[in-house]
């Protein structure tokens, strides 16, 4: 009897990346697509923005250090941020994959990343760069400040932010690009249209 299968051998489909990182201005919307991709993926969202406001809620002396920065629209210091991510990485549940949001944002912590991954063994495989204009983000975070009174989000510090964005966070574009593993998405369509071309980045 002939096989007329037609499903492709294993080797010939590429797996889903599965140890993602997630980068773009404030406000593009990485949060919300972060949540939503990890979700779909069974892997663990670790976003050092949340893990640092945790802290700053529950007043821990991480969380008065952390604050200190974020209200003015700083990045926290790197040796800071960089070990608690090593400790979150370290964690059962990220042994199969992770999508970070908002880490690394410097090309020292891309350094220091680097160096955690190749400590257990792995690598990066996709970087997703949600891009979206100034006067949208502005509006957005504006927005969301005046819904969730987030203190980071008033105009004086959004607009620092985004300068220390394109400053310091926009130079590892290039660094993932010449890696090869960077996929651009357009992050001024609708939040299911995002998610669907951060989907489809994933693939091949
Ligand atoms: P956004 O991307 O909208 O600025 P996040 O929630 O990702 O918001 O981060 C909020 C703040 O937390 C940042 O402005 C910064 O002060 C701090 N932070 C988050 N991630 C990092 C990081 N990787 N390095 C340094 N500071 C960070």
């Amino acid at each position: 009897m002939t096989d007329t299968s037609t499903s492709t051998p294993a080797s010939d489909t590429a797996p889903t990346a599965r140890r993602l990182l997630i980068v773009g201005p404030p406000g593009a919307g990485k949060g919300t697509q972060a949540a939503r991709l990890a979700e779909g993926l069974g892997i663990p969202a670790i976003s050092t923005g949340d893990i640092f406001r945790a802290n700053v809620s529950q007043s821990t002396e991480l969380g008065v250090l952390a604050k200190s920065y974020m209200d003015k629209g700083e990045y926290v210091p790197d040796s800071v941020t960089n070990d608690m991510v090593r400790d979150r990485l370290a964690q059962d549940d990220a042994r199969e994959g992770f999508l970070l949001d908002g880490y690394p944002r410097t090309l020292a912590q891309v350094e220091a990343l680097d160096g955690m991954l190749a400590e257990l063994g792995t690598a990066l495989d996709r970087v997703l760069l949600l891009e979206a204009d100034d006067d949208t983000v502005v509006e957005r975070l504006i927005a969301r400040g005046q819904e969730s009174g987030r203190s980071d989000d008033t105009e004086e510090t959004i607009r620092h932010r985004l300068h220390v964005y394109a400053e310091q966070t926009t130079p590892l574009v290039e660094v993932y690009e010449g890696r090869g593993v960077l996929r651009r998405v357009d992050g001024m369509a609708s939040i299911d249209e995002v998610s669907a071309a951060l989907t489809a980045a994933l693939q091949g």
